[in-house]
């Protein structure tokens, strides 16, 4: 830990809600950690360590996990209903993760941002979310969030899992149940996040393509400082290619289960991981992790972290910011080459 990290530190540690550097309000340790899955070679107990985090842990992956169960029991429309296109059970299914971010998202933003419910505790950005500001639809973030995420991103969410339902169905796609192969079926939740993150790093690099970025990621880009509902408040296009993650189930045995859990990975993960904030302080503890300080860093720096910390391809590929001013040079110079071309 650099000596100006060090200071920083103890600066905080004796008065928490204090600011632990000019760029972030709070930051976790530095540098930040990343999956030891590319370490060659490879340290099993290390991978052991890093899963066991967030799955033997109440977490957002544990709770999307639990969720998935609890809606595929209870709210889910019958096979027969669902082997033809018709608008009640696609309504139903799209009322459900309507539901579903409303509930996710704006609990975490009544929780940090309506009702300040822990001040500017663990809160990364200093700046508060924006108001009358021309960038945003209705010149407001948050109402531009909304928009986006319910108009967008629910949109396709729900027509990647309609379409999925619908084939699988009609028997068009590969199908296991628990009883029929356990291993496999308990592995799949495992590989799931780490597909998710190996799908997102390489749709996102194709996201910051000039044409493809001005034309629809830089929608998503409007927020340098983020929120629960900026998670996956995106542009119709970039909606359809980040959703098509969960393709892989059309062709990979799976229980119409890991579906939906994959489904809220995509769609209500990131309203954790945009939150800004590094957890929920309740009662002097972090009782939930939910920011995401490895994506916080590329909405305020952009060409770094195109990944997420599950699949680190940004160290493998040199677009790595770990939080050090280091880092920081290092990814202002590639920006200033990359602007230079
Ligand atoms: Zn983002
Ligand atoms: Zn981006």
């Amino acid at each position: 830990m650099s000596g100006q990290y060090s200071t920083l530190v103890q600066h905080s540690m004796s008065d928490p809600d204090a600011p632990m550097s000019r760029s972030w309000h709070y930051h976790p340790e530095l540098p930040i950690p990343v999956s030891p899955i590319l370490n060659w070679p490879p340290k099993p107990l290390a991978w052991l360590k890093w899963l066991s985090s967030y799955w033997l842990a109440v977490s957002a992956v544990t709770l999307e996990a639990a969720l998935a169960f609890l809606v595929y029991t209870w709210f889910q429309p019958s096979w027969e209903a669902m082997a033809a296109l018709s608008p009640g059970w696609v309504l139903q299914i799209w009322l459900r993760n309507m539901v579903l971010l409303i509930l996710v998202a704006g609990g975490l933003h009544l929780w940090f941002y309506r009702y300040g419910g822990q001040g500017k505790r663990l809160k990364f950005d200093p700046r508060d979310l924006v108001k009358s500001n021309r960038t945003f639809t209705f010149r407001n973030q948050v109402w531009d969030n909304m928009f986006w995420s319910l108009a967008s991103g629910v949109t396709a969410w729900t027509a990647y899992e309609v379409l999925y339902f619908w084939a699988a169905a009609n028997g068009l796609v590969p199908q296991i149940t628990f009883a029929n192969n356990p291993v496999w079926f308990v592995a799949w939740f495992v590989l799931i996040p780490i597909w998710s993150s190996c799908h997102f790093y390489w749709v996102h690099r194709l996201l910051h393509w000039p044409p493809l970025y001005r034309l629809a990621h830089a929608l998503h880009h409007r927020n340098v400082n983020i929120g629960p509902w900026a998670g996956i408040s995106m542009h119709p296009i970039e909606t359809a290619i980040y959703f098509s993650s969960v393709l892989i189930h059309f062709v990979v045995p799976s229980h119409p289960v890991h579906v939906i859990f994959h489904l809220y990975l995509q769609g209500l993960n990131p309203a954790f991981s945009h939150s800004g904030f590094d957890g929920v302080w309740l009662k002097d503890k972090k009782r939930l992790e939910t920011g995401d300080f490895f994506h916080q860093l590329h909405h305020r720096h952009f060409e770094c972290n195109y990944g997420t910390a599950e699949l680190p391809w940004d160290k493998v590929f040199g677009t790595f910011h770990d939080g050090s001013p280091e880092a920081r040079q290092r990814i202002r110079e590639r920006k200033m080459r990359m602007h230079a071309q």
